[in-house]
């Protein structure tokens, strides 16, 4: 039996009398602490259960289980600060990460609209083995076939290509509360090779594939337009260049925003795709940014995507070639060591980039809603990435305690400094006070 399931008949066999959300919170919290202190649940309670088996304590135990689970922190804040949804594993939904990773999809799905079009032409010929499928738009092909976690899992095998008509350009939607630096997302796409276990498109995305558009040109037709936004990027709804070997379009963007030098455009990525950045004329307002964090971190939260190392190399190599380049500490997880482990990535990246190429570097420590907590239960069932005290915060989203994560960027803040006291640093989805407790300035770019 899995432990979840183990803990359920436990409870419900010794207090049969709890109500239905009274279990849910107690069954919750034994799988919680089971989990991170590896401990037997039957020992939690012993006292409790030995007493009054029939009507047990729901307040006494329920404190108890907090008083473990968050033991840094006060009975108050949590109460204050913490909501218990059910514990709904589903083992059909468990991520498959041993397979080698492969993006060869089986369908392309193809709107009438895109068909036809260079980029159609070019993504055939590149997977010429897949079956092709024609669909008169993809909005209503969403619509009407149900999408789940189990096809999350599935989504490599399915390439959607679509002629994007309104969603090219979006104001980054930050989180509600946070200081917002002014970033607009160019939707490359949506839906990412690559398997992140804190990654929120799980919880986010529904479309049974990965999503292209074909029609990049619209994009720079509506920019020159609206010129809306100074600074843009790609990799919010996708690595900006995990798939850019079939779709070519960072040479077209680089050549796009080297006319227009009042603004920046920054790709995101945890991939070492550089090549067609390499082979195309660098502009100074062209920045390539990579996620950091420990390989530890890389080794068993992100799934497929490079080694520190590679990123790292690949990152001086943009620099070399006369590309901005940034990172972003995001997200920052703890863990037993972490302050050594981030520590000696600050270090690799300033002895590997030269730091007059560092265009910024920002700092977000983990944060998540709660049905992306749940999604993760189930696909990740064995990760220890929520073994930290994630409590509600300002934003509704699970976060590390507020003094935590002022701690953790003070810290970082220190290391970078002792490197590079001038590079811009910013928070990512914070709160104005944190940045002003920090000495940054809450500025848009
Ligand atoms: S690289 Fe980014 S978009 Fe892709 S799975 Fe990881 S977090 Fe999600």
């Amino acid at each position: 039996m899995r432990l979840d399931q183990e803990i359920t008949h436990f409870v419900h066999t010794n207090y049969p009398r709890l109500g239905v959300n009274k279990s849910a919170q107690i069954i919750r919290l034994l799988y919680e602490i089971t989990k991170r202190d590896r401990v037997d649940f039957r020992t939690l309670l012993p006292d409790i259960k030995s007493e009054e088996a029939s009507l047990p304590d729901f307040k006494t135990i329920k404190a108890a289980l907090i008083q473990r689970r968050f033991p840094t922190q006060d009975r108050k804040t949590i109460t204050n600060r913490m909501r218990f949804k059910k514990l709904q594993i589903d083992p059909e939904e468990k991520a498959d990460t041993i397979q080698p990773f492969a993006f060869s999809p089986q369908t392309l799905v193809i709107e009438d609209a895109a068909q036809n079009t260079p980029l159609a032409v070019k993504v055939i010929a590149q997977f010429p083995y897949a079956k092709i499928k024609n669909i008169p738009r993809w909005k209503d092909y969403v619509q009407k076939n149900p999408f789940s976690v189990r096809t999350y899992n599935q989504r490599r095998q399915t390439l959607f290509l679509i002629k994007e008509e309104f969603d090219y350009v979006q104001a980054c939607p930050c989180s509600r509360g946070s200081v917002r630096c002014g970033y607009y997302n160019l939707k490359l796409g949506t839906g990412c090779p690559y398997e992140c276990t804190y990654c929120f498109l799980q919880a986010y995305t529904n479309t049974p594939g990965i999503c292209l558009p074909v029609n990049i040109e619209d994009f720079f037709a509506c920019w020159e337009n609206s010129r809306e936004g100074q600074r843009l990027g790609s990799g919010q709804f996708t690595d900006s260049l995990a798939l850019d070997e079939f779709t070519g379009y960072s040479a077209l963007i680089v050549d796009f925003f080297r006319q227009h030098p009042e603004s920046f455009f920054e790709f995101k990525t945890k991939s070492a795709n550089i090549s067609l950045l390499l082979k195309t004329a660098p502009a100074a307002n062209i920045l390539v940014s990579w996620s950091v964090n420990p390989q530890a971190i890389i080794d068993t939260q992100e799934f497929y995507t490079a080694s520190l190392e590679a990123r790292l190399n690949a990152a001086a190599r943009c620099a070399n070639h006369g590309y901005s380049v940034g990172f972003h500490f995001d997200p920052i997880i703890l863990f037993p060591g972490w302050e050594s482990a981030y520590q000696a990535v600050v270090r690799a990246i300033f002895d590997r980039v030269p730091k007059a190429s560092i265009r910024w570097i920002s700092l977000g420590c983990l944060r998540m809603t709660w049905t992306q907590k749940q999604v993760i239960e189930s696909r990740f069932p064995e990760s220890d990435l929520l073994n930290g005290e994630l409590l509600l915060d300002y934003d509704e989203k699970l976060r590390y305690p507020r003094e935590v994560r002022k701690s953790v960027y003070a810290a970082m803040l220190h290391w970078i400094r002792n490197h590079s006291p001038k590079t811009r640093v910013y928070l990512c989805m914070e709160e104005a006070p944190l940045f002003a407790a920090l000495g940054l300035e809450p500025t848009a770019f």
